[in-house]
């Protein structure tokens, strides 16, 4: 078996983190848990939880930590049979760090920063549509859709997601900048903490973070990471 990384992928709402997931997986084929994907399907439940979380997103606010360690702890049980687990929206605060390092035990965190700037991410994040039936994203304002609302691949509607809307969206950089932001400090003194340019196009953005990957593996004598091995 080949030794294991836990990567997180920090940075604002809208700094491209669950682009850059979708692209490290499938490159690198790493295992990955989105806390915001996760707590979304949490949310479409009519549970207790399910309506506690619904409520907090709505808003723009980190939804409690017991759901969200609840939903890490469900998704990382094997994370030690992969040569790498990417974690897209955890940790988000300082004791959802603590918890990350509690699971990992011995295994080692790299974090990324993508570092982007507010109006870049206000743009990004007004102009984001979700299909309602294949969840293709689409972007009104850098690459609109043939027809106005309608999904180009699968033709079903476009919407936008509550909170992207202009107030939550606000509210979620505020928290960010109270609550993630500190996290950059906290994992800077650490060591393994990378920082790439998130106002940087997509694939440029993922090139930097590769090369990081791949540089920092083979100089560690160790290519577990080298792209297209598959986990276990
Ligand atoms: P995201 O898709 O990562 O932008 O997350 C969408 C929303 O899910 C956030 O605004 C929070 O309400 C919630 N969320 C995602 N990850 C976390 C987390 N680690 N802790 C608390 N709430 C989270």
């Amino acid at each position: 078996m080949t030794e294991c990384r836990i990567l997180v992928l920090l940075g604002a709402p809208g700094a491209g983190k669950g682009t850059q997931t979708t692209k490290l997986v499938q490159k690198f084929r790493m295992k990955y848990l989105s806390t915001g994907e996760a707590l979304r399907q949490k949310a479409g439940e009519d549970t207790l939880l399910g309506n506690q979380a619904r409520e907090s997103m709505e808003r723009g606010e980190l939804v409690s930590n017991e759901l969200v360690a609840q939903v890490v702890r469900d998704c990382m049980t094997d994370f030690r049979d992969s040569t790498g687990f990417i974690l897209d929206g955890f940790p988000r605060n300082r004791s959802q760090a603590e918890l990350l390092e509690e699971i990992a035990g011995e295994t080692p965190i790299w974090v990324i920063n993508i570092r982007v700037d507010e109006e870049v991410v206000i743009t990004r994040l007004s102009g984001r549509r979700h299909c309602v039936e294949c969840g293709k994203i689409t972007n009104v304002n850098f690459s609109p859709p043939r027809q106005e609302g309608v999904c180009d691949t699968c033709g079903a509607k476009l919407v936008q997601r509550p909170d992207d809307f202009p107030n939550v969206v606000q509210r979620r950089l505020q928290v960010y900048r109270e609550q993630t932001k500190p996290l950059t400090d906290f994992y800077s003194k650490k060591g393994c903490y990378f920082e790439v340019d998130g106002n940087l196009d997509t694939e440029t953005v993922f090139e930097r973070i590769s090369a990081h990957l791949t540089g920092e593996e083979s100089l560690a004598g160790n290519p577990h990471l080298s792209a297209g091995q598959s986990s276990a």
